[in-house]
């Protein structure tokens, strides 16, 4: 055999498809492990690694375009990572047992290993998707194009954001910051239902009144008609622009039915359901970010965390298995960590688990804590996001290793920034 087929047939075929953030670290992974090996990267847009926590800031004209593309152009990845890049290209089935992708256009295309980073979409209930059209989404850069155009053109006098949690708080912060009066509604009982205390939420909610955006919660969206929300308790909302902001689901119907060679399907839940490697139950088919679930620390069961710096982490720990160096993703916590109006919004942990709660408040900031048999299972910060970092930390540090304790370091830390010595000692379990 002559050396340049060798070489042919003893690399490795990388196949990655999206590149978002954990296709794109997924990547870079590979390359500093494998110089050699041929990695190809199928993504449905032209666009280079978006980020969509900075999607609201361009629909409102606070960011550029090139803000929004946090690791540079494409044509500068793909030369410092040798990427073969098929963009605009969408992936629409993966053939496990074939070892092959399956293209919208109906080309196959083969691989040894691939990466599943496909990430997640905007939630359309069925009930809406005749009204399609009717209303913005926030998830993409199109997204994100659509609202602002619109912005841009149409003399926007008012506006209704449906959803009151991440994406929905900063879309109802484009129309805050523009004077623009704003309606938020959503389903549940209050403010980020999934990781405020309802006290925390009721204080946020107080906040934002005060600021004149208009709250309905407990309101279920029958139907979106042209310019009008119709609720399903009768009531309707006139609007120039409506935002719909409930939710994501993972892109996963490209491994739906696919079978490996022995007939084993890939397990899908809410996501792909991947390892501590982030390899799927199928070897060589791995997948990262949005689009996959994978540990939770604080239940030991897999769900899907959908975080700019877990999908990240995850994306790195796939890059990295895939070019044969071992490498473990532990898991993760739920949390969220939003800047809305100028204020600090920071949840840790799942808060639906039960415990105690004790309150404690600093001068600009309110700390709640949520335990359990002296540890902590969860916690609510308003005001103070610098604070975060160590806490997340010793959290996810307890639920790794069954405990943990605050540096003095740390201590130092927490009281420079004001925590009372209560709480610290509450959290600390004991000083190291
Ligand atoms: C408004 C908003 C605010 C947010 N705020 C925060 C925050 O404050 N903190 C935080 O940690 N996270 C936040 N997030 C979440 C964070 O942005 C995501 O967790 C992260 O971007 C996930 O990265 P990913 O690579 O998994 O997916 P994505 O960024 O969704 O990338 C997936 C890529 O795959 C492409 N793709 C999909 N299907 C196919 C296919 N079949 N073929 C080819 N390509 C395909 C997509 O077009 C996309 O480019 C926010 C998200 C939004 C929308």
């Amino acid at each position: 055999m002559f050396d340049k087929e060798k070489e042919m047939t003893e690399m490795k075929n990388y196949a990655i498809i999206g590149f978002g953030c954990a296709g794109y670290h997924a990547a870079k992974a590979i390359r500093k492990n494998d110089p050699d090996g041929r990695i190809v990267v199928y993504s449905d847009t032209a666009d280079p690694p978006f980020n969509p926590m900075l999607s609201t800031y361009y629909a409102s004209d606070a960011l550029p375009l090139e803000g929004t593309f946090p690791f540079g152009s494409m044509e500068e990845i793909v030369k410092d990572f040798q990427l073969e890049l098929h963009s605009e290209t969408e992936a629409v089935h993966v053939d496990a047992a074939k070892k092959e992708i399956e293209l919208a256009d109906g080309t196959r295309k083969r691989f040894d290993s691939i990466l599943v980073a496909t990430g997640a979409s905007a939630v359309v209930p069925a009930s809406l998707t005749e009204n399609a059209g009717r209303f913005f989404l926030m998830r993409t850069l199109k997204d994100a194009q659509n609202l602002r155009n619109h912005i841009e053109k149409e003399n926007v006098k008012s506006a209704v954001v449906i959803g009151a949690s991440m994406a929905g708080i900063k879309t109802a912060e484009i129309f805050y910051r523009k004077g623009i009066p704003t309606t938020l509604i959503d389903g549940a009982s209050g403010l980020f239902p999934l990781a405020a205390y309802p006290d925390v939420a009721a204080m946020m909610q107080a906040k934002l009144n005060d600021l004149k955006i208009a709250q309905i919660y407990n309101a279920q969206v029958a139907a979106i008609r042209s310019n009008t929300v119709e609720l399903s308790d009768g009531r309707t909302l006139e609007a120039d622009c409506i935002c719909l902001c409930i939710g994501v689901h993972a892109n996963i119907q490209l491994v739906a039915n696919t079978k490996a060679v022995e007939g084993t399907e890939i397990k899908i839940g809410k996501g792909i359901i991947v390892n501590e490697q982030m390899q799927t139950n199928v070897p060589g088919i791995f997948a990262a970010g949005d689009c996959c679930e994978g540990k939770n620390l604080q239940t030991g069961e897999t769900s899907v965390i959908g975080l700019w710096a877990n999908a990240g982490a995850q994306g790195e720990c796939a890059g990295k298995n895939m070019a044969g160096k071992e490498a473990v993703y532990y898991g993760n916590i739920l949390h969220n960590i939003t800047h809305f109006m100028d204020m600090d919004f920071i949840s840790l942990g799942d808060i639906s688990l039960p415990g105690e709660h004790r309150r404690f408040t600093g001068k600009d900031f309110l700390v709640e804590v949520c335990m359990d048999a002296g540890r902590l299972n969860s916690i609510n910060i308003f005001g103070q996001y610098r604070i975060s970092g160590i806490l997340k930390s010793h959290l996810t540090k307890r639920l790794l290793h069954g405990e943990s304790t605050l540096t003095p370091a740390q201590r130092g830390m927490l009281l420079a920034e004001g925590l009372p010595a209560e709480l610290i000692n509450l959290l600390g379990d004991k000083e190291s």
